[in-house]
């Protein structure tokens, strides 16, 4: 009976630690880089398409299912997700943000043939691999939300850096693909937002500290009452988008049904939604289903890469 005891223990699936022997940061941290892959896995069901086709083929579209144009299996994450895990691992292996090392990290997640990738990132990279250049030129056009919805694990590992540092990082990452100030200026609110609910500051705080000085530095990025539907992969129309929903509710699950509904690129809408919900509620008010819905293998590397990454910060 000893031995049979063993036996179990020893064939028993690894468990992660429970959410009890983290810290409450890194218990925040786990749920902003869960956040983002239920966001990508839900909204990637609806990507392209416009509301009233959502509307037409889902009713309202709340369930992980998979299918959509990438015809995804149920939980399935695309590149929002995977190249975020590609950055993280890099950013691991040397113990800080490097751009070089962030390259070479995309480039070969590139070679893995990824379900999807951005005509920029996959130019850019391109080019790296001719020049051996980890910046891409500067290109006004470069503005697509590319670098933006991978920005997280840069959020997680400057957490307590000082801003200069911080926003150092941020360009190194981002200039790998998209070397662009709208990219810039989005990929830095996005991780200050993230760093501010990591150290537990309430969303008006953010929303004033973050939001409107973005607004007032580039207008553009201003929106009215009229909801963002159908945003593109434009770093402006993907922010005002995320912005309207995540403001406009209370919860995870609100929010992150709110903004994939709204259709167009709504496997980043939701994966930038759901990295700030999951900053700003917690683990606990994520939906078990969802929890349960995405890709175990992922869910598990983006909770042990939160872990690591905070701790690397610290
Ligand atoms: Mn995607
Ligand atoms: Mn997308």
């Amino acid at each position: 009976m000893f031995w049979s005891g063993e036996l179990i223990a020893r064939t028993a699936p690894i468990r992660h630690r429970p959410p009890a022997e983290r810290s409450p940061l890194a218990e925040r941290a786990v749920a902003a880089y869960v956040g983002l892959a239920i966001g990508d896995a839900l909204g990637a069901t609806v990507e392209f398409m416009t509301p009233r086709e959502i509307r037409a083929q889902y009713g309202t579209h709340t369930e992980i299912s998979g299918g959509g144009w990438l015809r995804l299996k149920a939980g399935q994450v695309t590149d929002d997700t995977t190249m975020a895990l590609a950055l993280g691992e890099a950013i691991l292996a040397r113990g800080h943000v490097d751009a070089q090392a962030a390259a070479e990290a995309f480039d070969a997640w590139m070679r893995g043939k990824p379900v999807d990738i951005g005509n920029t990132v996959r130019r850019n990279l391109v080019t790296f691999r001719k020049t051996g250049q980890p910046e891409a030129p500067a290109s006004e056009h470069d503005a697509g939300n590319g670098a933006a919805m991978r920005v997280l694990p840069v959020a997680l590992a400057c957490h307590g850096q000082p801003p200069d540092a911080t926003a150092a990082a941020s360009r190194a990452q981002a200039h790998v693909t998209h070397n662009n100030a709208l990219s810039d200026a989005a990929c830095e609110t996005l991780i200050f937002m993230v760093q501010d609910f990591l150290a537990g500051k309430d969303a008006l705080t953010v929303e004033a500290e973050r939001v409107i000085p973005l607004v007032e530095r580039f207008p553009v990025f201003a929106w009215d009452q009229k909801p963002r539907e159908n945003p593109s992969g434009f770093v402006v129309e993907t922010l005002q988008a995320v912005f309207q929903s995540f403001f406009a509710t209370e919860s995870f699950e609100d929010c992150l049904i709110d903004v994939v509904n709204r259709g167009g690129d709504a496997d980043t809408t939701g994966a930038i939604a759901g990295m700030l919900a999951g900053a700003r509620y917690g683990l606990a008010d994520i939906p078990r289903r969802w929890l349960r819905g995405v890709d175990e293998l992922t869910r598990v590397r983006c909770e042990k890469q939160a872990e690591a990454l905070i701790a690397l910060s610290s």
